[in-house]
């Protein structure tokens, strides 16, 4: 079976993780913990960035550091992943969610600013397969009415807008190093970046239990103590020793992933000429991670049948997202401002091909022979 996903490893992730281990340090900032924050901080030139035991985490962090109140909105896509909206509704937040565009699946950020009420606090923006929104009109909309732009890079890690790291534009970003993410933390993790440094200090001490800790351990305090809400939002060690094998191989997995994407684009471009399956669409001001091949099939049947003809020939292919507000969660705690003229539908076109870092040519190559043949007749 070709599996849709597989965890990426590069080699010395259990070098680092037994040297977290002799290290005598294992809970969070430790050595390999402060080190991937530094690599980003520099490889991106951001402001600060902290690692998170996940990407959910980065954005409940962020919901924190913006004190959200019961009743404030949230404004985002339907089409995505429930984390998107989660660290918002626990605190108390009412998500509003506006249309995708079909061509890229990102938010439409003409819709945003109808959207928008005396409730509204934050824009999240979601970089849906590593695809750049278009940030320079959200942060325009954001500025004109004084709210936060958090954006969801959880599939943007390494992708770009106008030369700009996505997760560096917005007043926060979150990654997810999470395994079906471009780079692992060891199954889970996350970074939150604070772009907009009057949040910096605070962050800290959220993050750290609502104490003042990094301070003390900087030498800025002579003990520290509770001074703020808080929760727990340091990744361990082992999680970091991981992560930090794989961004020594950032630029390689960077680059395999694209010869995958490539390849995929280039052999189904026929399917496309002949009006069988729509292809990912990547704007001209954005450069993209190859986070996810997807194709658009004509209808949710024919989704399905596609879906079957490769199961029988032992290749596992995958949709996502029930639309959020379709949801049983999303009825509860969300609304849709405006029409769902291609959230839904759109949603039940796309399937999703496997691609990751250690997939063998001859599996991308059965992979691209079994779609060819299920499109045989058509064309
Ligand atoms: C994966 C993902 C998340 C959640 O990431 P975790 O690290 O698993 O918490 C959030 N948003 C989007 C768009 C994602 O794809």
């Amino acid at each position: 079976m070709i599996p849709f996903n597989k965890p990426p490893v590069t080699g010395k992730e259990l070098k680092y993780i037994e040297q977290a281990m002799n290290s005598n340090k294992l809970c969070g900032d430790g050595f390999f913990g402060l080190s991937c924050q530094k690599w980003f901080e520099e490889k991106f030139s951001a402001n600060k960035t902290l690692l998170t035991p996940s990407c959910t985490h980065a954005l409940e962090l962020a919901a924190l550091l913006i004190d959200i109140k019961p009743g404030d909105e949230v404004i985002m896509p339907s089409y995505t992943f429930v984390s998107s909206a989660n660290p918002f509704v626990l605190r108390g937040a009412k998500i509003v969610f506006v249309d995708i565009r079909p061509d890229t699946m990102n938010i439409d950020e003409k819709l945003i600013e109808s959207a928008i009420t005396s409730k509204t606090i934050a824009i999240v923006p979601v970089h849906y397969a590593g695809v750049a929104c278009e940030m320079d009109y959200i942060m325009d909309v954001a500025s004109r009415h004084n709210l936060v732009v958090i954006e969801d890079a959880a599939q943007g890690v390494n992708s770009y807008y106008k030369g700009k790291a996505l997760g560096t534009i917005g007043h926060f970003g979150a990654y997810s190093f999470h395994e079906t993410k471009n780079y692992s933390s060891g199954g889970e993790g996350g970074l939150l970046l604070i772009n907009d440094t009057k949040y910096k200090e605070r962050a800290e001490i959220v993050r750290e239990k609502g104490t003042n800790r990094s301070l003390f351990f900087r030498g800025m305090v002579d003990k520290y103590s509770w001074v703020d809400v808080g929760s727990s939002y340091l990744p361990s060690e082992i999680q970091a020793a991981y992560l930090w094998a794989q961004l020594e191989h950032f630029d390689e997995i960077n680059e395999k992933r694209l010869e995958i994407w490539d390849k995929y684009h280039k052999a189904f471009k026929k399917l496309k000429d002949s009006g069988c399956i729509d292809l990912p669409i990547i704007p001209n001001n954005c450069t993209h991670n190859a986070h996810m091949f997807y194709l658009k099939l004509g209808n949710f049947e024919e989704r399905q049948k596609l879906i079957n003809h490769l199961k029988k020939n032992e290749i596992l292919a995958v949709f996502h997202y029930i639309p959020l507000h379709s949801s049983d969660g999303g009825k509860c705690f969300s609304s849709m401002a405006g029409e769902d003229r291609y959230t839904t539908e759109h949603s039940e076109k796309l399937l999703r091909l496997p691609l990751f870092y250690n997939m063998k040519d001859t599996e991308v190559d059965k992979v691209i022979s079994c779609v060819l043949s299920f499109f045989a007749s058509s064309i």
